[in-house]
């Protein structure tokens, strides 16, 4: 059995479900599809999730809502016409968008998450219905009949240990099960979402749970690349990838699957295969535990800006029991997350989002690092870039380092801080966010090209 994952993307307009129509009967295997609700149909267009938490707010404020609210229900009416499916499917959708207007608002939160499933949900029942139309045996199955039980965490939803065994239940069903990726339901029987993008993470636990042979991801790009498209031309497909090479590129603005949808999937021993709805016949990338190929020490170059750094000098520092967890303290009474923390002997540096932080907060947090740690120096430098290079080959060879960091030096890129992690899985370069692209290219022609332009 495989479980097969359609992005917004594959289903943003009725030619796209139509190809996922022949993708999934193409091959009776694909037995549960998980769908997201429709996304952008070109570059500069809305994702039907932005749309309704736009709806969502502006509803919770008493605001004009009924515009949007319009707007979505016309997305999905064209999407009906376009597969030439009865009128009463569009009544059936305004029926159901309409039912949100009268959500209990009195917790804006959870209604904000009902309104959020929603675009995913709908869709669901809309393509279980489209295959119905079209004489296949397919039924939407909700999330909380299956029994995808969530923490109580709006917005980044965590999947309970039991969903797994419940969800095993769904074997047994008879014909094609549809189902809504993005959110699951709490011990209340209340929605909750994932994190943006987690409707791969529900194909990744409904993999795990039906122990599936292999877990398919459709987006809109033949594979992962070895680098982003955006900042270096036409690169290099990956045919495979491990699961810990595919987190850490996730990680660091590798778009194309969500960090946190591997684990479900790495846990059970289940391949994801990433693939092209536009283009089912491209090999895509297969993310595995042991690649076959050893690819050489590289893999992949990911980036991603807004990151800033607080640099912590204090001397004999190393001598001094607990600074580090004092310093982590202190961020963690502001409620800040931190990414890395390089050191030296008598130097720290903690490397954040730097989203996170307002001005006064920062005056503040050096302030308590001055007065409660006697530090020398504390500054805060913004704008970086961090760059990774990510591939379990790093491990075996030799001068990974000195290539990367030649490579930087002749493109005359300062680095501002190194960084590796233990594992030697992946290799994080900081750098000022506007030499971020010609890092990338220069790391790129380092160890994809081997020549550097
Ligand atoms: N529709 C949701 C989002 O835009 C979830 C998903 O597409 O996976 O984030």
């Amino acid at each position: 059995m495989k479980v097969v994952k359609f992005g917004g993307s594959s289903l943003a307009t009725g030619e796209q479900v139509k190809k996922v129509f022949k993708i999934v009967t193409s091959d009776p295997e694909r037995k549960i599809v998980v769908v997201s609700a429709p996304g952008k149909r070109y570059p500069t267009d809305e994702k039907i999730t932005d749309l309704l938490i736009e709806f969502g707010k502006r509803h919770l404020h008493d605001q004009e809502s009924r515009n949007i609210l319009e707007e979505i229900i016309e997305r999905y009416i064209l999407i009906i016409m376009e597969l030439q499916l009865p009128d009463s499917f569009i009544k059936k959708i305004r029926n159901d968008f309409m039912q949100l207007m009268s959500i209990d608002k009195n917790n804006p939160v959870m209604f904000l998450e009902a309104v959020k499933a929603s675009g995913e949900d709908i869709n669901a029942k809309l393509l279980a219905g489209y295959f119905q139309h079209c004489g296949v045996e397919a039924h939407y199955v909700n999330p909380k009949d299956a029994g995808l039980l969530v923490s109580n965490e709006p917005g980044n939803a965590q999947v309970l240990p039991e969903t797994y065994n419940r969800l095993s239940n769904l074997k047994s069903r008879l014909g094609i099960i549809i189902f809504p990726g993005f959110f699951g339901y709490n011990e209340r029987g209340e929605i909750l979402t994932f994190s943006r993008s987690g409707s791969d993470i529900t194909g990744s636990v409904l993999a795990n749970g039906v122990g599936a042979k292999i877990y398919e991801n459709f987006t809109d790009v033949d594979a992962v690349y070895s680098v982003n498209p955006s900042l270096v031309k036409d690169p290099k497909e990956i045919e495979e990838l491990t699961y810990r090479e595919m987190r850490e590129l996730s990680y660091a603005g590798f778009s194309v699957f969500h960090d946190e949808a591997l684990i479900p999937a790495y846990r059970a021993g289940i391949p994801v295969l990433v693939k092209n709805t536009n283009n089912p016949f491209a090999a895509g990338t297969k993310i595995v535990n042991k690649r076959e190929k050893p690819n050489g020490s590289v893999v992949g170059i990911a980036s991603d800006t807004g990151f800033c750094s607080i640099y912590v000098s204090k001397y004999l520092m190393n001598r001094e029991i607990g600074f580090g967890k004092k310093l982590l303290q202190i961020l963690e009474g502001y409620g800040l997350s931190y990414e890395h923390s390089p050191s030296g002997i008598d130097d720290i540096s903690i490397i954040l989002r730097e989203n996170q932080l307002t001005p006064k907060m920062e005056e503040q947090i050096i302030d308590s690092i001055k007065n409660e740690l006697h530090a020398e120096e504390v500054h805060v430098e913004h704008g970086l870039a961090l760059i990774m290079i990510v591939g379990e080959g790093m491990r075996q060879n030799v001068g990974t380092a000195a290539r990367a960091s030649n490579a930087l030096a002749s493109a005359g890129i300062n680095i501002e801080m190194i960084n590796q992690g233990s594992s030697e899985v992946s290799m994080m370069f900081g750098v000022k966010e506007m030499n971020e692209r010609r890092a990338v290219q220069a790391l790129y022609h380092e160890f994809f090209i081997g020549v550097l332009v």
